[in-house]
């Protein structure tokens, strides 16, 4: 049984950030003693692969566009054998939490060193979690060897990420920071970084719409994506996670839009269990309160937002054009209660007990893309 009021795991990479920080990714290679990388490039980023490639010289050895969503494993096969044909001794990736899974699936065949360059803000790049791709079905297994050595974040990098994107993302890393809120060993270092995710994001969701370049923006953002990354590494997630899972792996629904389209509804569901964290997260949110035009009723509505995470969550993400429904991502309807079947084959932790029916009625809401 558990008998901890917390635990924490920390994971021994070296983080740094700034803008024009691609500059120094010959350095991190160095330092880690290595000396000919193989460079992944993610899919619409080759212009910042090839200031990467222009950086490391005669240090990329190799280059490899294929990256795939899901990391399925014959693409890590292709990866595999260009690495070997090149004596690669580590492996540099720039990318969205795709390319850092190729990234991981590698290492976790090798044993090289790898250092990442994130382009999104999705956070794998500082977690254990390698999930992959076979014969259609999505596993995943956590192990500290396949953390990257060296993150490198550079603002820079984001300042193209599209709009619809930048949002999904960015609720993708509030979900990380919402479940490790209420996750059974959560430390007073994981509880400070998540609700400081919370309001970094919130914050800057709303700028980064009205103005996608803005580097003050997008700073918060990539600062908000490492520190809800770090909660992903260290609290155990529940129902969110697992359901978006379900949806992504069996479904074929894109990972970052479904976790913006379950969030508001997962909340609703376990608001009852948890309200202190509902209440702190709603403290955390109106970060974006002046800077979100909020839909009626109009006047008193800030003072009852405070009662209602769930709600604020849904507004937030509407106010800045994010995907409210699973019936926009391409979910039949039909195909709701096999969804609540499968995420609930298997019993995982959750503030509130899930079972079945309350499954489907929540995946009901999330498909409507009703407000909670
Ligand atoms: P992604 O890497 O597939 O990127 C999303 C989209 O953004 C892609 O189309 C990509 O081409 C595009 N993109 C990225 N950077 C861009 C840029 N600068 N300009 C223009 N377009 C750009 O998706 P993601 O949401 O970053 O990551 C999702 C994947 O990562 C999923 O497979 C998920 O399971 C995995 N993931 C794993 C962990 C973990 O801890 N193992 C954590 C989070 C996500």
């Amino acid at each position: 049984g558990r008998t901890y009021t917390w635990a924490y795991a920390a994971y021994p990479a070296r983080v740094v950030f700034g803008h024009g920080t691609v500059g120094t990714v010959l350095d991190e290679v160095e330092r880690l003693g290595r000396s000919r990388a193989l460079l992944l490039a993610g899919p619409r980023v080759s212009e910042h692969a090839d200031t990467v490639a222009a950086v490391l010289g005669s240090s990329a050895v190799a280059r490899f566009d294929g990256v795939a969503e899901h990391t399925p494993v014959q693409v890590t096969e292709q990866a595999l054998t260009v690495l070997r044909e090149h004596d690669a001794d580590c492996v540099v990736a720039v990318g969205g939490g795709s390319t850092t899974g190729l990234a991981k699936a590698l290492a976790a065949r090798t044993g090289l060193d790898q250092v990442i360059l994130p382009t999104t803000y999705a956070g794998s790049e500082m977690t254990p979690v390698l999930g992959e791709t076979e014969n259609g079905v999505k596993t995943t297994r956590s192990s500290a060897d396949v953390v990257p050595e060296a993150v490198v974040y550079d603002v820079d990098l984001t300042l193209d990420l599209p709009v619809h994107i930048s949002v999904a993302s960015g609720v993708n890393a509030m979900a990380h920071a919402v479940e490790a809120l209420y996750a059974p060993q959560v430390s007073p270092l994981v509880q400070a970084s998540a609700l400081t995710a919370l309001s970094r994001i919130a914050g800057a969701l709303p700028r980064l719409v009205s103005d996608p370049g803005g580097t003050a923006a997008r700073a918060d953002m990539l600062t908000g994506a490492w520190l809800a990354g770090i909660c992903l590494a260290s609290a155990d997630m529940a129902l969110q996670h697992k359901l978006c899972h379900t949806l992504g792996g069996s479904f074929g629904l894109p990972h970052a839009e479904t976790h913006a389209a379950v969030l508001p509804h997962v909340m609703a569901y376990n608001a009852p269990a948890v309200p202190d964290v509902m209440a702190q997260i709603a403290e955390a949110l109106s970060a974006a309160t002046p800077l979100i035009a909020w839909p009626a009723p109009a006047g008193d509505r800030h003072s009852s937002v405070i009662d209602d995470a769930p709600g604020f969550m849904f507004d937030l993400i509407s106010a800045v054009g994010g995907p409210l429904s699973l019936r926009e991502l391409g979910l039949a309807e039909h195909d709701v209660p096999k969804a609540a079947e499968l995420a609930t084959a298997r019993p995982y932790p959750n503030p509130r007990t899930v079972t079945t029916p309350g499954l489907e009625r929540l995946l009901h809401a999330a498909w409507r893309g009703t407000r909670p």
